[in-house]
């Protein structure tokens, strides 16, 4: 028996505009309640008993994350369903079948109708990390839907949800294959790049797949500058700016895992000669350290805001750390900035650029205004799957 879920008089509004989570303050009651636990297939009804949504029962202020507004039934044959139609987005974008690139999202939460999951594709596999517990318990039905969309494209799908499901639900959790076939951490290309990638290991599915289309506006900018890029993980954009013709590349990083990789990365593309230095070191320490000599520098903080409660704190820390940058590029420098935090919006993010900027007193152009590439796609109906937001400044 399913339960339901119903909601207080007038809360069925943000469904009608095909909003994806019910927050508890919208739930008059939940009948049914006694069996149900966290993770659950439930309905939703208006307060008139009119069927609204079908979706996972969650605890916590998001009380369920829709899957569907229709009456069907959540089996194999709908999951395979919606993730061919998310691989059918991927294959009009020119990414399921590009020999240059063999990285890409297939399923990005709520911008693919599928809030609390997330798919990235390296090669031949598939990593599914699962944010919440009813997408975390259908795990396995996720690995062979994947399996029957792509056919022999996938041979493996590796889940990595340890780390992302709510803490509260207490589930015991370790990551590993959800099918006979373990293909361990491999190379894939980016753009004709090669990187190293260790889903098993490496953060987040192993590879900032986000950054794809603005790394390629570092190399666009990359030619005859001494490029600083910090908060480098794999080295992602160091691996561009050498490839666009940096002069010389230092990458920055507070891990010295993250260092090791960014180093192997561009020896991998560009062997032991490319002047690449790698530094595990605080960026904030860096730069207050650094010459002046940098005239193209990256700054790709992790989300220093995971909530809202914290957003004041963020703004501050992205105001002090691109203000150090804009102290310290030379003139005529480009700089590259993002936040990645959901709980910044991209107004909040550009005014705590622009009080760097008049803290540093430099004259600062906005060249480009950047965002998430086109797999990581934006539900129209839930702004909030937007989160990545750049600037790309020129710096007098
Ligand atoms: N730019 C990367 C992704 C960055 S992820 C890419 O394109 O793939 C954020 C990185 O910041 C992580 O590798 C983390 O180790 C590092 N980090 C976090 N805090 C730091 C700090 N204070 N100084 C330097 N690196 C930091």
């Amino acid at each position: 028996m399913i339960a339901n879920v119903i909601l207080k008089r007038g809360k069925e509004e943000s469904l009608l505009r095909r909003h994806l989570w019910i927050f508890s303050g919208a739930i008059a009651r939940i009948e049914g309640e006694d069996n149900l636990t966290e993770g659950d297939i439930v309905d939703v009804y208006t307060s008139e008993r009119k069927f609204i949504a079908r979706g996972h029962y969650q605890i916590g202020s998001i009380t369920v994350r829709v899957l569907t507004f229709e009456q069907e039934e959540i089996n194999d044959e709908w999951w395979a369903e919606r993730i061919r139609r998310a691989w059918e987005v991927r294959k009009a974008e020119g990414l399921t079948d590009n020999p240059s690139t063999t990285c890409y999202r297939l399923i990005h939460g709520e911008g693919d109708m599928l809030s609390g999951l997330v798919v990235d594709v390296y090669g031949s596999t598939a990593v599914v990390q699962c944010h919440s517990v009813g997408m975390f318990y259908a795990r396995t039905q996720i690995a062979n839907a994947i399996r029957k969309v792509y056919g022999d494209a996938i041979q493996s799908v590796y889940d990595k949800s340890s780390r992302t499901l709510p803490y509260k639900a207490g589930i015991d959790t370790c990551d590993g294959y959800l099918t006979e076939i373990r293909s361990n951490a491999g190379y894939v290309l980016e753009n004709g790049l090669k990187f190293e990638v260790n889903w098993e290991e490496g953060q987040k599915t192993g590879f900032f797949i986000d950054q794809r289309v603005n790394r390629e506006l570092v190399r666009r900018y990359a030619r005859g500058r001494r490029v600083l890029n910090t908060f480098c993980y794999t080295g992602g954009f160091s691996v561009y700016a050498a490839d666009g013709g940096a002069t010389e590349v230092v990458s920055v990083d507070s891990s010295e895992r993250a260092v090791e990789l960014a180093a192997r990365n561009m020896t991998l593309n560009f062997g032991e000669q490319y002047p690449h230095r790698a530094v595990a070191m605080d960026t904030f320490d860096f730069l207050k350290e650094m010459d002046d000599s940098f005239d193209l520098v990256i700054l790709d903080p992790p989300a220093f805001a995971k909530h809202h409660k914290v957003a004041p704190e963020a703004l501050k820390a992205y105001k002090r750390l691109n203000a150090k940058a804009m102290q310290k590029i030379k003139s005529g420098g480009i700089l590259f900035t993002f936040s990645c935090s959901q709980a910044v919006n991209k107004e909040q993010f550009r005014m705590a650029v622009f009080s760097a900027a008049a803290i540093a007193g430099r004259r600062v152009r906005i060249l480009h205004q950047l965002t998430q590439p086109e797999d990581h796609a934006i539900n129209i109906y839930h702004p909030e799957s937007e989160y990545l937001k750049g600037l790309v400044l020129y710096v007098e």
